[in-house]
């Protein structure tokens, strides 16, 4: 049992980054948890993930939240900022600097080589100007199941290598947080896009090496340009338009597999507990993509 929480009853999350306007494919992701959460009977909480103000777009936390209340999508807990839990990802760096698996790192980008990727040190230590701080990756094979794509492997030592948890500027790297974040609401699965299949086994590994539990994942598939192309230029990409918000929530909960004739018509809050109904997550299996709808309007 982690900070109190029973984990008999499921938790589920919807985790922004505050870097623009809700668009159709975090639409989808955001559904897609909902609906998740409600179908297993459970709660549903939002987190901001404010934790990187060069990438932020000012007013777009609040605009985001707003997009959610015109979806019908209330969480069920005051929403958590991550700009207010810095105190609790110095508390973990220091636990995994104590356990040996956190260390100081001068490595600069360009001394990486192309590829970026840390496997040890080339760079001195250079007392004259503050560290990165990386997660040292051992070598082996992490495993989990995934609702939709089923057992996942990864290598994380060669795929990843020794990952950053706090960047030399200070700013907190997403994967530290969120690992410490989604142990703090009780989190038991986490639904989320496909784009983030690669992380969860650095996810995992912090997990272990903190001594907390593994959530379930379910990552959805991807909203991808009807020629296979990741969102870009095309209806799906722009921001949904919170002022009417039907069109958009029929064509996520059509994405996600509910009957187009059985969301045709009716208020947000009854195409969602349709959607509820009659939606079944499990026919995406082994999706990784699905092509954005046409938005008509
Ligand atoms: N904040 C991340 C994003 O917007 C998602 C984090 C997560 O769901 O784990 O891409």
């Amino acid at each position: 049992m982690i900070e109190g929480h029973d984990r008999r009853v499921y938790r589920g999350r919807f985790a922004p980054s505050p870097t623009g306007a809700l668009h159709f494919g975090s639409l989808v992701a955001a559904v897609g948890s909902y609906v998740r959460a409600r179908q297993q009977s459970g709660r549903w909480l939002v987190r901001i993930e404010d934790i990187d103000p060069p990438r932020e777009v000012p007013g777009s936390a609040r605009s985001i939240l707003d997009a959610l209340a015109a979806f019908g999508l209330e969480p069920d807990e005051p929403v958590l900022w991550q700009h207010a839990r810095v105190e609790a990802y110095a508390v973990a760096l220091e636990r995994l600097r104590a356990g040996g698996r956190a260390f100081p790192c001068w490595c600069s980008r360009t001394a990486l080589g192309p590829t970026g990727v840390h496997r040890a040190c080339v760079s001195a230590p250079d007392p004259s100007r503050p560290p990165a701080w990386r997660f040292r990756v051992e070598p082996g094979t992490i495993g989990f199941d995934d609702v939709i794509h089923g057992p996942v492997r990864d290598e994380p030592a060669r795929t990843s290598g020794d990952f950053v948890l706090r960047r030399a500027d200070g700013l907190w790297a997403y994967q530290l947080a969120v690992v410490v974040d989604d142990a703090f609401q009780g989190i038991t699965e986490v639904v989320r896009g496909a784009d983030l299949l690669d992380s969860t086994a650095r996810q995992i590994l912090l997990q272990r090496a903190l001594g907390l539990e593994t959530p379930g994942y379910l990552h959805l598939p991807l909203v991808v340009d009807a020629d296979g192309a990741k969102l870009s230029k095309s209806l799906g990409s722009l921001p949904v338009d919170a002022r009417d918000p039907l069109p958009a929530l029929r064509a996520a909960l059509v994405a996600l597999g509910a009957d187009p004739a059985a969301v045709a018509s009716g208020p947000v809050h009854v195409l969602l507990s349709r959607a509820i109904a009659g939606i079944d997550l499990a026919r995406l299996a082994g999706r990784r993509s699905i092509a954005a709808p046409s938005l008509p309007g």
